[in-house]
């Protein structure tokens, strides 16, 4: 494998593009907007820098890896020689089925078509394609340059080979595999969510403010980031469509998203990314910092 596209230059899209090309791989790098594209470039450049002040990559590797990364606004352009696509736009069933028909319309026919949804079907996605035996999940944790989990899902016509490569591929990008099963939410969203909402729903009944929430979580649970600064972290916005999905596919009300949550979403205050949520990141590049205690 050699040329990777991905689809998505936001939060996960850009850091996974970052990831293939510090790898050597050939990156084209897709969005509808021409914006996100360019913002994306800006956050995988300054994040190389912060690497390079750091000492963990020279100027040379940084300006070898901003080299491997071509931008495009047409996804048939930009996939046509893929050897693997990984696709990581917005979190929203009809718009990934509509992506995977085009991928497999526009890619060639042995191309492993990789989603990186956190909550979606797999299986139902494959289904939207003529290859669902090469349609797999490739969940990248957030910030996807210094998290070392891939979540490796199969869906129902996952075949092994392409799951054999895919375990493989990760391990070359210096990540840790994990294969799991195709359910909602998988393994990590599963456990992960429902604290976060637990969390929103403690500061919507008035139990403790959201810094004392987040305290009790970092100091009493030795957690690196409080839940509610995690949930910024993530986009509120993400967190709301994993809740709905698995309160969908388990018909379950433990899943249920707490109003707070999906009034805040409605209302914009998306965290990190608006600059609004939890917390307020508007002035003086405070989601940089988030982002700095990662690295
Ligand atoms: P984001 O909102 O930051 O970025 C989504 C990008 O997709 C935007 O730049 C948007 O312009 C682009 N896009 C929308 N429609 C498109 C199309 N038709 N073609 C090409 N690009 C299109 O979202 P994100 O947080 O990066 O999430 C992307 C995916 O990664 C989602 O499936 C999400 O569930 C998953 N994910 C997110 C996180 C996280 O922490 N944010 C973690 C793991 C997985």
């Amino acid at each position: 494998m050699k040329n990777i596209a991905v689809i998505g230059a936001g939060t996960m899209g850009n850091g996974i593009a970052h990831t293939f090309a510090q790898s050597g791989f050939k990156v084209n790098l897709i969005d509808i907007s021409e914006t996100s594209l360019e913002r994306g470039l800006t956050t995988i450049s300054k994040n190389l820098d912060r690497m390079v002040a750091k000492e963990k990559i020279t100027e040379a590797d940084k300006t070898e890896t901003l080299n491997n990364i071509s931008t495009y606004t047409n996804i048939s352009e930009g996939v046509k020689h893929a050897d693997l696509v990984v696709e990581a736009a917005t979190e929203n069933l009809d718009l990934k089925l509509k992506i995977f028909k085009q991928l497999d319309e526009a890619s060639p026919k042995d191309t492993i078509l990789a989603t990186n949804t956190s909550s979606i079907s797999i299986t139902q996605i494959g289904a939207a394609t003529s290859r669902p035996e090469k349609v797999i999940g490739m969940h990248f944790m957030n910030p996807v340059p210094i998290m070392k989990l891939v979540e490796i899902i199969r869906g129902y016509n996952t075949s092994d080979d392409v799951t054999n490569t895919i375990m493989q591929l990760s391990k070359t990008l210096g990540k840790v595999p994990t294969e799991v099963n195709d359910y909602p939410g998988f393994v990590a969203n599963r456990i992960l969510m429902p604290m976060l909402n637990e969390a929103i729903e403690t500061l919507y009944n008035g139990v403790a403010g959201v810094s004392e929430i987040d305290t009790v979580m970092k100091l009493g649970m030795a957690h690196p980031m409080g839940p509610l600064q995690l949930a910024d972290f993530i986009g509120l916005d993400v967190c709301l469509s994993i809740l709905n999905v698995m309160y969908d596919g388990f018909k379950n009300p433990k899943y249920a998203p707490c109003p707070l949550l999906v009034n805040m979403v409605m209302a914009g205050k998306l965290g990190v990314k608006s600059g609004e949520g939890f917390y307020d990141y508007s002035e003086s590049r405070k989601a940089e910092k988030i982002a700095s205690q990662f690295s």
